[in-house]
Protein backbone atom coordinates (compact mmCIF):
# COMPACT_ATOMS: atom_id res chain seq x y z
CA UNK A 1 0.00 0.00 0.00
CA UNK A 2 1.08 3.44 -0.81
CA UNK A 3 1.90 5.76 2.28
CA UNK A 4 0.37 9.21 2.52
CA UNK A 5 4.00 10.26 2.79
CA UNK A 6 4.93 8.90 -0.42
CA UNK A 7 2.04 9.94 -2.38
CA UNK A 8 2.72 13.75 -0.56
CA UNK A 9 6.37 13.00 -1.97
CA UNK A 10 5.40 11.81 -5.34
CA UNK A 11 3.19 15.58 -6.37
CA UNK A 12 4.36 18.45 -8.18
CA UNK A 13 4.28 21.14 -5.86
CA UNK A 14 4.43 24.65 -7.11
CA UNK A 15 6.63 27.68 -5.31
CA UNK A 16 4.07 29.22 -2.85
CA UNK A 17 3.60 32.67 -5.07
CA UNK A 18 2.21 30.59 -7.71
CA UNK A 19 -0.48 28.95 -5.23
CA UNK A 20 -0.95 32.70 -4.10
CA UNK A 21 -1.35 34.11 -7.34
CA UNK A 22 -4.71 31.99 -7.72
CA UNK A 23 -6.33 33.97 -5.27
CA UNK A 24 -4.52 37.33 -6.87
CA UNK A 25 -2.63 37.90 -3.24
CA UNK A 26 -0.35 40.62 -4.04
CA UNK A 27 3.40 39.90 -4.08
CA UNK A 28 3.66 41.92 -0.89
CA UNK A 29 1.35 40.10 0.92
CA UNK A 30 3.18 36.98 0.79
CA UNK A 31 6.39 36.17 3.38
CA UNK A 32 7.72 32.67 1.94
CA UNK A 33 8.90 30.64 4.86
CA UNK A 34 10.77 28.54 2.38
CA UNK A 35 9.45 27.20 -1.21
CA UNK A 36 6.57 25.81 -0.38
CA UNK A 37 4.75 27.46 2.49
CA UNK A 38 4.06 31.29 3.24
CA UNK A 39 2.26 33.68 5.57
CA UNK A 40 0.18 36.33 4.19
CA UNK A 41 -0.32 39.47 5.88
CA UNK A 42 -4.06 40.34 5.40
CA UNK A 43 -3.69 43.85 6.29
CA UNK A 44 -1.79 43.82 3.00
CA UNK A 45 -4.36 42.74 0.86
CA UNK A 46 -6.82 45.01 -1.04
CA UNK A 47 -10.00 45.01 0.45
CA UNK A 48 -12.52 42.57 -0.39
CA UNK A 49 -15.69 43.80 -2.55
CA UNK A 50 -17.86 40.49 -2.10
CA UNK A 51 -17.67 37.85 0.60
CA UNK A 52 -17.25 33.53 -0.93
CA UNK A 53 -19.51 30.86 0.40
CA UNK A 54 -18.62 29.22 3.26
CA UNK A 55 -18.87 25.46 3.79
CA UNK A 56 -18.54 23.58 7.00
CA UNK A 57 -17.39 20.23 6.60
CA UNK A 58 -18.52 17.64 9.81
CA UNK A 59 -19.51 14.59 10.18
CA UNK A 60 -21.20 11.88 12.53
CA UNK A 61 -19.38 10.62 15.95
CA UNK A 62 -16.43 9.42 15.51
CA UNK A 63 -15.33 5.75 15.94
CA UNK A 64 -11.85 3.90 15.86
CA UNK A 65 -12.44 3.25 12.27
CA UNK A 66 -12.17 6.32 11.06
CA UNK A 67 -14.30 9.02 9.43
CA UNK A 68 -12.37 11.39 7.36
CA UNK A 69 -13.60 14.94 8.08
CA UNK A 70 -9.98 16.91 6.88
CA UNK A 71 -9.69 14.34 3.54
CA UNK A 72 -13.42 15.21 2.49
CA UNK A 73 -12.43 19.29 3.22
CA UNK A 74 -9.51 18.44 0.86
CA UNK A 75 -11.14 16.40 -1.62
CA UNK A 76 -13.95 18.69 -1.85
CA UNK A 77 -12.04 21.93 -2.22
CA UNK A 78 -10.07 20.41 -5.29
CA UNK A 79 -13.31 18.89 -6.90
CA UNK A 80 -14.92 22.65 -6.05
CA UNK A 81 -11.53 24.12 -8.21
CA UNK A 82 -11.48 21.45 -10.62
CA UNK A 83 -15.51 22.52 -11.76
CA UNK A 84 -14.52 25.84 -11.99
CA UNK A 85 -15.37 27.52 -8.75
CA UNK A 86 -12.52 29.70 -7.21
CA UNK A 87 -11.77 27.54 -3.38
CA UNK A 88 -9.34 27.81 -0.90
CA UNK A 89 -8.96 25.00 2.51
CA UNK A 90 -9.35 27.13 6.05
CA UNK A 91 -8.10 24.25 7.86
CA UNK A 92 -6.36 23.53 11.64
CA UNK A 93 -2.74 23.45 12.43
CA UNK A 94 -1.58 19.81 13.49
CA UNK A 95 0.19 19.27 16.81
CA UNK A 96 3.10 17.92 17.07
CA UNK A 97 2.98 16.02 20.00
CA UNK A 98 0.32 13.42 18.82
CA UNK A 99 2.41 12.61 15.80
CA UNK A 100 4.57 10.41 18.47
CA UNK A 101 1.69 8.95 20.30
CA UNK A 102 -0.23 7.22 17.44
CA UNK A 103 0.93 6.65 13.85
CA UNK A 104 -0.70 9.10 11.53
CA UNK A 105 -0.82 12.89 10.48
CA UNK A 106 -4.11 15.23 9.68
CA UNK A 107 -3.33 16.77 6.86
CA UNK A 108 -5.77 14.69 4.94
CA UNK A 109 -4.29 11.08 3.37
CA UNK A 110 -5.17 9.22 0.21
CA UNK A 111 -5.11 11.55 -2.78
CA UNK A 112 -6.45 14.62 -0.74
CA UNK A 113 -3.93 15.83 1.51
CA UNK A 114 -2.54 19.49 1.90
CA UNK A 115 1.46 19.53 1.28
CA UNK A 116 4.23 19.09 2.51
CA UNK A 117 2.69 16.40 4.97
CA UNK A 118 5.84 16.38 7.08
CA UNK A 119 6.32 20.12 7.70
CA UNK A 120 2.70 20.87 8.62
CA UNK A 121 2.41 17.70 10.95
CA UNK A 122 5.53 18.84 12.24
CA UNK A 123 7.11 22.40 13.13
CA UNK A 124 5.73 24.19 10.45
CA UNK A 125 6.06 28.16 10.53
CA UNK A 126 6.33 27.88 14.54
CA UNK A 127 2.80 29.11 15.21
CA UNK A 128 2.74 26.53 17.84
CA UNK A 129 6.24 26.94 19.44
CA UNK A 130 5.34 30.68 19.75
CA UNK A 131 2.14 30.21 21.42
CA UNK A 132 3.81 27.60 23.92
CA UNK A 133 6.14 30.49 24.53
CA UNK A 134 3.39 33.46 24.80
CA UNK A 135 1.33 30.65 27.63
CA UNK A 136 4.64 29.99 29.26
CA UNK A 137 5.61 33.81 29.58
CA UNK A 138 2.33 34.48 31.22
CA UNK A 139 3.40 31.24 33.16
CA UNK A 140 6.47 32.60 34.33
CA UNK A 141 5.26 36.13 35.41
CA UNK A 142 2.97 35.12 37.46
CA UNK A 143 5.41 33.23 39.90
CA UNK A 144 7.62 35.60 39.38
CA UNK A 145 5.10 38.16 40.82
CA UNK A 146 4.86 36.23 44.33
CA UNK A 147 8.37 35.33 44.29
CA UNK A 148 8.65 39.41 44.55
CA UNK A 149 5.84 39.97 47.08
CA UNK A 150 3.10 39.18 45.31
CA UNK A 151 1.60 43.01 44.97
CA UNK A 152 -1.66 41.60 43.40
CA UNK A 153 -2.60 39.07 46.17
CA UNK A 154 -2.73 35.86 44.06
CA UNK A 155 -3.85 33.39 46.13
CA UNK A 156 -0.91 30.58 45.18
CA UNK A 157 -4.26 27.47 46.16
CA UNK A 158 -6.13 29.51 42.98
CA UNK A 159 -3.80 30.04 40.25
CA UNK A 160 -5.19 28.34 37.30
CA UNK A 161 -2.77 29.34 34.57
CA UNK A 162 -1.17 26.24 34.17
CA UNK A 163 2.17 25.37 31.62
CA UNK A 164 2.06 24.24 28.21
CA UNK A 165 4.03 22.03 26.09
CA UNK A 166 3.30 20.35 22.56
CA UNK A 167 4.26 16.85 23.58
CA UNK A 168 2.57 14.15 24.48
CA UNK A 169 3.70 13.69 28.27
CA UNK A 170 1.72 12.42 31.24
CA UNK A 171 4.82 12.94 33.43
CA UNK A 172 3.79 16.47 33.47
CA UNK A 173 -0.09 16.54 33.94
CA UNK A 174 0.07 17.06 38.13
CA UNK A 175 3.92 18.82 39.26
CA UNK A 176 5.37 20.17 42.28
CA UNK A 177 6.88 23.21 41.34
CA UNK A 178 9.59 26.08 42.52
CA UNK A 179 11.23 23.39 45.22
CA UNK A 180 15.06 24.12 46.07
CA UNK A 181 14.58 26.68 48.68
CA UNK A 182 13.47 30.37 48.79
CA UNK A 183 15.23 31.46 45.66
CA UNK A 184 13.05 29.64 43.50
CA UNK A 185 9.85 30.86 44.68
CA UNK A 186 6.81 29.49 46.31
CA UNK A 187 6.18 25.79 46.66
CA UNK A 188 2.77 24.72 45.08
CA UNK A 189 1.40 22.22 42.91
CA UNK A 190 0.43 22.41 39.07
CA UNK A 191 0.96 20.69 35.99
CA UNK A 192 1.22 20.92 31.94
CA UNK A 193 -1.14 20.73 29.43
CA UNK A 194 -0.42 20.33 25.73
CA UNK A 195 -0.49 23.50 24.01
CA UNK A 196 -3.19 23.14 22.01
CA UNK A 197 -5.13 23.25 25.17
CA UNK A 198 -4.03 26.58 25.74
CA UNK A 199 -6.42 29.47 26.06
CA UNK A 200 -3.63 31.37 24.21
CA UNK A 201 -4.60 28.93 21.17
CA UNK A 202 -8.17 29.44 21.27
CA UNK A 203 -7.81 33.73 21.66
CA UNK A 204 -5.54 33.75 18.73
CA UNK A 205 -7.63 31.35 16.73
CA UNK A 206 -11.17 34.15 17.79
CA UNK A 207 -9.06 36.93 17.80
CA UNK A 208 -10.16 39.67 14.37
CA UNK A 209 -6.70 41.72 14.78
CA UNK A 210 -3.91 41.96 16.48
CA UNK A 211 -5.53 44.74 19.00
CA UNK A 212 -8.24 42.40 19.44
CA UNK A 213 -5.72 39.77 20.50
CA UNK A 214 -3.55 41.49 22.71
CA UNK A 215 -6.65 42.80 24.41
CA UNK A 216 -7.97 39.30 24.67
CA UNK A 217 -4.69 38.59 25.98
CA UNK A 218 -5.27 41.18 29.20
CA UNK A 219 -8.64 39.60 29.75
CA UNK A 220 -7.28 36.32 30.50
CA UNK A 221 -7.99 35.16 33.97
CA UNK A 222 -4.85 33.27 36.01
CA UNK A 223 -6.30 32.91 39.11
CA UNK A 224 -8.35 34.17 42.03
CA UNK A 225 -7.23 36.29 45.38
CA UNK A 226 -9.00 34.95 48.46
CA UNK A 227 -11.90 37.00 47.67
CA UNK A 228 -12.45 35.61 44.66
CA UNK A 229 -11.89 38.47 42.81
CA UNK A 230 -9.92 37.78 39.58
CA UNK A 231 -6.19 38.23 38.51
CA UNK A 232 -5.58 38.61 34.63
CA UNK A 233 -3.05 38.80 32.81
CA UNK A 234 -3.62 42.65 31.95
CA UNK A 235 -3.43 42.74 35.94
CA UNK A 236 0.07 41.02 35.77
CA UNK A 237 1.32 43.04 32.51
CA UNK A 238 2.01 40.55 30.37
CA UNK A 239 -0.26 41.22 27.93
CA UNK A 240 1.82 43.12 25.91
CA UNK A 241 4.85 40.98 25.45
CA UNK A 242 2.48 38.38 24.75
CA UNK A 243 0.93 39.64 21.81
CA UNK A 244 4.78 41.20 20.34
CA UNK A 245 5.72 36.61 21.12
CA UNK A 246 2.56 35.79 18.45
CA UNK A 247 2.91 39.11 15.88
CA UNK A 248 4.19 36.21 13.51
CA UNK A 249 1.77 33.60 14.74
CA UNK A 250 -1.61 35.39 14.03
CA UNK A 251 -0.87 35.32 10.19
CA UNK A 252 -2.34 32.80 8.49
CA UNK A 253 -0.35 30.33 6.51
CA UNK A 254 -0.66 29.47 2.87
CA UNK A 255 -0.43 26.10 1.48
CA UNK A 256 -1.26 23.82 -1.42
CA UNK A 257 -2.92 20.82 -2.06
CA UNK A 258 -1.81 17.67 -3.91
CA UNK A 259 -3.64 19.40 -6.81
CA UNK A 260 -1.77 22.60 -6.24
CA UNK A 261 -4.78 24.69 -4.53
CA UNK A 262 -4.56 27.14 -1.85
CA UNK A 263 -5.49 25.78 1.36
CA UNK A 264 -4.82 28.31 4.67
CA UNK A 265 -3.62 26.17 7.54
CA UNK A 266 -3.91 28.13 10.69
CA UNK A 267 -4.52 27.50 14.87
CA UNK A 268 -5.55 24.38 15.90
CA UNK A 269 -7.42 24.59 19.44
CA UNK A 270 -8.85 21.74 21.15
CA UNK A 271 -12.58 20.46 20.39
CA UNK A 272 -13.25 19.85 24.17
CA UNK A 273 -12.45 22.39 25.79
CA UNK A 274 -11.70 24.54 23.48
CA UNK A 275 -13.77 25.47 20.38
CA UNK A 276 -12.10 23.15 17.54
CA UNK A 277 -11.81 25.26 14.58
CA UNK A 278 -9.05 27.35 12.30
CA UNK A 279 -8.59 31.08 12.74
CA UNK A 280 -11.14 33.39 12.10
CA UNK A 281 -8.28 35.53 11.02
CA UNK A 282 -7.72 32.68 8.26
CA UNK A 283 -11.20 32.03 7.22
CA UNK A 284 -11.66 36.21 6.51
CA UNK A 285 -8.82 36.26 4.85
CA UNK A 286 -10.01 33.09 2.91
CA UNK A 287 -13.41 34.60 2.17
CA UNK A 288 -12.21 37.88 1.05
CA UNK A 289 -10.20 36.07 -1.97
CA UNK A 290 -12.10 32.99 -2.82
CA UNK A 291 -15.36 32.90 -3.81
CA UNK A 292 -15.99 29.25 -1.71
CA UNK A 293 -14.25 28.38 1.30
CA UNK A 294 -14.00 25.14 3.17
CA UNK A 295 -13.45 24.63 6.56
CA UNK A 296 -13.87 21.81 9.14
CA UNK A 297 -14.55 21.81 12.43
CA UNK A 298 -13.41 18.66 14.99
CA UNK A 299 -15.23 15.50 16.13
CA UNK A 300 -18.12 14.79 15.65
CA UNK A 301 -21.28 17.32 14.44
CA UNK A 302 -22.63 17.52 18.35
CA UNK A 303 -19.25 19.24 19.62
CA UNK A 304 -17.62 20.58 16.32
CA UNK A 305 -20.43 21.60 14.38
CA UNK A 306 -22.58 23.21 17.44
CA UNK A 307 -19.87 25.02 18.52
CA UNK A 308 -18.30 26.32 14.94
CA UNK A 309 -22.14 28.07 14.91
CA UNK A 310 -22.73 29.13 18.48
CA UNK A 311 -19.18 30.20 19.28
CA UNK A 312 -16.95 30.67 16.30
CA UNK A 313 -19.67 32.05 13.86
CA UNK A 314 -20.71 33.62 16.38
CA UNK A 315 -18.01 35.94 17.76
CA UNK A 316 -17.15 36.26 14.05
CA UNK A 317 -20.17 37.11 12.29
CA UNK A 318 -19.43 34.58 10.02
CA UNK A 319 -23.12 32.97 7.99
CA UNK A 320 -22.15 29.72 6.74
CA UNK A 321 -23.46 28.75 3.62
CA UNK A 322 -23.59 24.99 3.78
CA UNK A 323 -22.81 21.69 5.77
CA UNK A 324 -21.51 18.54 4.43
CA UNK A 325 -21.54 16.00 6.84
CA UNK A 326 -19.26 12.89 6.09
CA UNK A 327 -19.91 9.25 6.95
CA UNK A 328 -18.49 5.90 6.33
CA UNK A 329 -19.94 2.49 6.02
CA UNK A 330 -17.44 1.42 8.33
CA UNK A 331 -18.42 4.40 11.58
CA UNK A 332 -22.22 3.56 10.89
CA UNK A 333 -21.32 -0.21 11.23
CA UNK A 334 -19.77 0.28 14.69
CA UNK A 335 -22.41 2.80 16.04
CA UNK A 336 -24.68 -0.36 14.72
CA UNK A 337 -22.67 -2.48 17.24
CA UNK A 338 -20.22 -4.06 15.04
CA UNK A 339 -16.69 -4.79 16.55
CA UNK A 340 -13.64 -2.98 14.73
CA UNK A 341 -12.25 -6.22 14.52
CA UNK A 342 -15.37 -7.44 12.34
CA UNK A 343 -15.50 -4.44 9.82
CA UNK A 344 -14.41 -6.55 7.07
CA UNK A 345 -17.80 -8.10 7.06
CA UNK A 346 -20.38 -6.76 4.77
CA UNK A 347 -23.54 -6.05 7.10
CA UNK A 348 -26.15 -4.32 5.41
CA UNK A 349 -28.83 -4.13 9.08
CA UNK A 350 -25.94 -2.74 11.33
CA UNK A 351 -25.56 0.06 8.42
CA UNK A 352 -28.93 0.97 9.29
CA UNK A 353 -29.11 0.49 12.72
CA UNK A 354 -26.09 2.47 13.06
CA UNK A 355 -27.80 5.37 10.54
CA UNK A 356 -29.62 6.44 13.58
CA UNK A 357 -26.60 8.61 14.57
CA UNK A 358 -26.51 9.99 11.45
CA UNK A 359 -30.17 10.96 11.39
CA UNK A 360 -29.59 12.89 14.40
CA UNK A 361 -26.85 15.03 13.30
CA UNK A 362 -28.65 16.00 9.79
CA UNK A 363 -31.69 16.65 11.80
CA UNK A 364 -29.14 19.15 14.58
CA UNK A 365 -27.60 20.97 11.78
CA UNK A 366 -30.52 21.92 10.18
CA UNK A 367 -31.96 23.15 13.70
CA UNK A 368 -29.32 25.64 12.63
CA UNK A 369 -30.93 26.54 9.27
CA UNK A 370 -27.68 25.77 7.41
CA UNK A 371 -28.33 23.32 4.05
CA UNK A 372 -26.56 20.07 3.73
CA UNK A 373 -25.38 17.15 2.41
CA UNK A 374 -23.96 13.61 2.91
CA UNK A 375 -20.70 12.84 1.50
CA UNK A 376 -20.20 9.68 2.07
CA UNK A 377 -16.32 8.91 2.10
CA UNK A 378 -15.96 5.56 0.46
CA UNK A 379 -13.62 3.27 1.64
CA UNK A 380 -11.97 -0.23 -0.14
CA UNK A 381 -14.48 -2.97 0.81
CA UNK A 382 -17.69 -0.79 1.41
CA UNK A 383 -20.37 -3.03 -0.18
CA UNK A 384 -23.38 -1.68 -3.20
CA UNK A 385 -25.73 -2.49 -1.07
CA UNK A 386 -23.93 -0.78 2.45
CA UNK A 387 -23.39 2.01 0.54
CA UNK A 388 -26.95 1.81 -0.89
CA UNK A 389 -28.39 1.78 3.11
CA UNK A 390 -26.44 5.11 3.91
CA UNK A 391 -28.03 7.24 0.90
CA UNK A 392 -31.25 5.68 1.93
CA UNK A 393 -31.33 6.96 5.26
CA UNK A 394 -30.07 10.09 4.41
CA UNK A 395 -32.55 10.66 1.95
CA UNK A 396 -35.06 9.45 4.48
CA UNK A 397 -34.01 12.55 6.51
CA UNK A 398 -34.59 14.92 3.30
CA UNK A 399 -30.86 15.08 2.06
CA UNK A 400 -28.71 14.02 -0.43
CA UNK A 401 -26.14 11.56 -0.06
CA UNK A 402 -23.04 11.60 -2.83
CA UNK A 403 -20.29 8.89 -2.79
CA UNK A 404 -17.13 10.09 -2.19
CA UNK A 405 -13.91 8.81 -3.84
CA UNK A 406 -11.39 11.47 -3.25
CA UNK A 407 -8.90 9.53 -0.94
CA UNK A 408 -8.38 7.16 -3.61
CA UNK A 409 -8.96 9.56 -6.77
CA UNK A 410 -8.18 13.16 -5.57
CA UNK A 411 -10.56 15.80 -6.64
CA UNK A 412 -12.16 14.27 -9.34
CA UNK A 413 -13.89 11.75 -7.00
CA UNK A 414 -15.41 14.11 -5.56
CA UNK A 415 -16.86 16.19 -8.20
CA UNK A 416 -20.33 14.65 -7.50
CA UNK A 417 -20.01 16.45 -4.05
CA UNK A 418 -18.71 19.49 -5.62
CA UNK A 419 -22.17 20.26 -7.44
CA UNK A 420 -23.76 18.97 -5.12
CA UNK A 421 -22.72 21.71 -2.71
CA UNK A 422 -22.77 24.38 -5.14
CA UNK A 423 -26.75 23.74 -5.82
CA UNK A 424 -27.00 24.24 -1.73
CA UNK A 425 -25.69 27.28 -1.56
CA UNK A 426 -27.34 28.88 -4.39
CA UNK A 427 -30.38 29.41 -2.22
CA UNK A 428 -29.61 32.00 1.11
CA UNK A 429 -30.04 29.94 4.18
CA UNK A 430 -31.48 31.06 7.36
CA UNK A 431 -28.88 30.63 9.58
CA UNK A 432 -29.32 30.98 12.96
CA UNK A 433 -27.73 30.33 16.29
CA UNK A 434 -28.95 27.65 19.05
CA UNK A 435 -29.18 30.04 22.05
CA UNK A 436 -29.32 33.90 22.09
CA UNK A 437 -26.55 35.67 24.16
CA UNK A 438 -28.85 36.91 26.96
CA UNK A 439 -30.22 33.20 28.11
CA UNK A 440 -28.43 32.41 31.58
CA UNK A 441 -25.31 30.55 31.27
CA UNK A 442 -27.01 27.05 32.73
CA UNK A 443 -29.69 27.38 30.65
CA UNK A 444 -27.41 27.80 27.29
CA UNK A 445 -25.32 24.55 28.54
CA UNK A 446 -29.28 22.66 29.34
CA UNK A 447 -30.70 23.56 25.76
CA UNK A 448 -27.19 22.12 24.35
CA UNK A 449 -27.66 19.52 26.08
CA UNK A 450 -31.49 18.89 24.95
CA UNK A 451 -31.59 19.96 21.76
CA UNK A 452 -28.04 18.52 19.95
CA UNK A 453 -27.56 15.72 22.79
CA UNK A 454 -31.30 14.97 23.06
CA UNK A 455 -30.97 14.29 26.97
CA UNK A 456 -33.14 14.65 29.32
CA UNK A 457 -31.03 17.56 30.92
CA UNK A 458 -28.02 18.99 32.51
CA UNK A 459 -27.36 18.92 36.28
CA UNK A 460 -24.34 20.27 38.34
CA UNK A 461 -23.18 20.76 41.73
CA UNK A 462 -24.43 23.77 43.60
CA UNK A 463 -20.53 24.67 43.54
CA UNK A 464 -20.67 25.12 39.71
CA UNK A 465 -23.81 26.32 39.75
CA UNK A 466 -22.12 28.96 42.12
CA UNK A 467 -19.88 29.89 40.09
CA UNK A 468 -21.76 30.11 37.00
CA UNK A 469 -24.39 32.68 39.12
CA UNK A 470 -20.52 34.61 39.99
CA UNK A 471 -19.61 35.00 36.40
CA UNK A 472 -23.02 36.38 35.59
CA UNK A 473 -22.48 39.19 37.72
CA UNK A 474 -18.62 39.75 36.88
CA UNK A 475 -20.14 40.76 33.23
CA UNK A 476 -19.72 36.90 31.70
CA UNK A 477 -23.07 35.82 31.93
CA UNK A 478 -23.12 36.70 27.82
CA UNK A 479 -20.89 34.37 26.50
CA UNK A 480 -21.49 31.15 24.61
CA UNK A 481 -20.68 27.74 26.47
CA UNK A 482 -17.96 25.69 25.17
CA UNK A 483 -18.98 21.99 25.66
CA UNK A 484 -16.40 19.46 26.80
CA UNK A 485 -17.70 15.92 26.79
CA UNK A 486 -16.55 12.66 24.60
CA UNK A 487 -16.44 12.91 20.88
CA UNK A 488 -17.51 9.16 20.94
CA UNK A 489 -21.07 9.56 21.93
CA UNK A 490 -24.20 12.22 21.43
CA UNK A 491 -24.04 11.16 25.79
CA UNK A 492 -21.07 11.68 28.20
CA UNK A 493 -20.77 8.24 28.44
CA UNK A 494 -18.13 7.31 25.85
CA UNK A 495 -19.89 4.05 25.10
CA UNK A 496 -23.13 4.65 24.40
CA UNK A 497 -23.40 4.68 20.23
CA UNK A 498 -26.07 5.54 18.09
CA UNK A 499 -28.49 7.49 19.20
CA UNK A 500 -28.94 7.49 22.57
CA UNK A 501 -31.80 9.27 24.75
CA UNK A 502 -33.00 9.77 28.37
CA UNK A 503 -28.98 10.07 29.26
CA UNK A 504 -28.37 12.69 31.73
CA UNK A 505 -25.69 15.39 31.11
CA UNK A 506 -23.53 15.98 34.44
CA UNK A 507 -21.94 19.46 34.52
CA UNK A 508 -18.81 18.21 36.68
CA UNK A 509 -16.72 21.49 36.47
CA UNK A 510 -17.15 24.99 34.76
CA UNK A 511 -14.14 27.08 33.73
CA UNK A 512 -14.21 30.73 32.50
CA UNK A 513 -11.67 31.32 29.60
CA UNK A 514 -12.56 34.89 29.53
CA UNK A 515 -9.78 36.10 26.78
CA UNK A 516 -10.76 33.42 24.49
CA UNK A 517 -14.79 34.33 25.18
CA UNK A 518 -16.89 31.40 26.50
CA UNK A 519 -17.61 29.12 29.72
CA UNK A 520 -16.40 25.53 29.14
CA UNK A 521 -18.48 23.06 30.79
CA UNK A 522 -16.78 19.73 31.04
CA UNK A 523 -18.89 16.74 31.07
CA UNK A 524 -16.85 13.63 31.96
CA UNK A 525 -13.24 13.08 31.82
CA UNK A 526 -11.60 15.55 29.72
CA UNK A 527 -7.83 14.54 29.18
CA UNK A 528 -5.86 18.14 28.26
CA UNK A 529 -1.99 16.44 28.09
CA UNK A 530 -2.03 12.89 26.31
CA UNK A 531 0.37 10.18 27.28
CA UNK A 532 2.57 8.14 24.61
CA UNK A 533 1.10 4.24 23.70
CA UNK A 534 2.55 1.65 25.12
CA UNK A 535 4.86 1.61 21.67
CA UNK A 536 4.94 5.35 20.46
CA UNK A 537 5.19 5.65 16.88
CA UNK A 538 8.66 7.58 17.85
CA UNK A 539 10.94 4.30 18.22
CA UNK A 540 10.38 3.80 13.89
CA UNK A 541 11.36 7.44 12.99
CA UNK A 542 13.98 8.40 11.86
CA UNK A 543 15.96 10.02 8.88
CA UNK A 544 16.71 7.36 5.64
CA UNK A 545 20.22 7.94 3.71
CA UNK A 546 18.59 10.84 1.60
CA UNK A 547 17.34 12.41 4.52
CA UNK A 548 13.77 11.67 4.57
CA UNK A 549 11.21 11.20 6.72
CA UNK A 550 10.82 7.59 7.60
CA UNK A 551 8.25 5.87 9.68
CA UNK A 552 6.16 8.80 11.24
CA UNK A 553 2.88 8.23 8.96
P1 LIG B 1 -10.75 13.45 10.51
O1 LIG B 1 -10.40 14.79 9.94
O2 LIG B 1 -12.21 13.19 10.53
O3 LIG B 1 -10.09 13.18 11.80
P2 LIG B 1 -8.99 12.42 8.46
O4 LIG B 1 -9.44 13.03 7.19
O5 LIG B 1 -7.79 13.03 9.11
O6 LIG B 1 -10.17 12.35 9.51
O7 LIG B 1 -8.78 10.87 8.20
C1 LIG B 1 -8.41 9.98 9.23
C2 LIG B 1 -7.55 8.88 8.65
O8 LIG B 1 -8.34 8.06 7.79
C3 LIG B 1 -6.40 9.37 7.79
O9 LIG B 1 -5.27 8.60 8.08
C4 LIG B 1 -6.87 9.15 6.38
O10 LIG B 1 -5.80 8.91 5.51
C5 LIG B 1 -7.75 7.93 6.52
N1 LIG B 1 -8.80 7.92 5.49
C6 LIG B 1 -9.70 8.90 5.25
N2 LIG B 1 -10.52 8.56 4.25
C7 LIG B 1 -10.13 7.33 3.84
C8 LIG B 1 -10.60 6.42 2.83
N3 LIG B 1 -11.65 6.74 2.05
N4 LIG B 1 -9.98 5.23 2.69
C9 LIG B 1 -8.93 4.92 3.49
N5 LIG B 1 -8.44 5.72 4.46
C10 LIG B 1 -9.03 6.91 4.64
MG1 LIG C 1 -9.42 16.39 10.82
Amino acid sequence: MTTDIAICRAATLLPIAQVAARLDIPEEAIEPYGRVKAKIAPERLPTATSEGKLILVTAINPTPAGEGKTTTSVGLADALNRIGKRTALALREPSLGPCFGMKGGAAGGGHAQVAPMEDINLHFTGDFHAITSAHNLLAAMIDNHIHWGNKLGLDVRRIVWRRVLDMNDRALRDIAQSLGGVANGFPRESGFDITVASEVMAILCLARDLADLERRLGDIIVGTRADHSPVTARDLKADGAMAVLLKDAIRPNLVQTLENNPAFLHGGPFANIAHGCNSVIATRTALGLADYVVTEAGFGADLGAEKFFDIKCRQAGLDPAAAVIVATVRALKMNGGVAKADLAAEDVEAVRRGGVNLARHIENIRMFGVPAVVAINHFAGDSAEELAAVAEIARAHGVEAILCRHWAEGGAGAEALAHAVVALTETPGQFGFLYDDDLPLFDKINTVATRIYRAEGAVAEPAVLAKLARWEKTGHGRLPVCMAKTQYSFSTDPSLLGAPTGHIVHVREVRLAAGAGFVVAICGDIMTMPGLPRVPAAESVRLNAEGLIEGLF
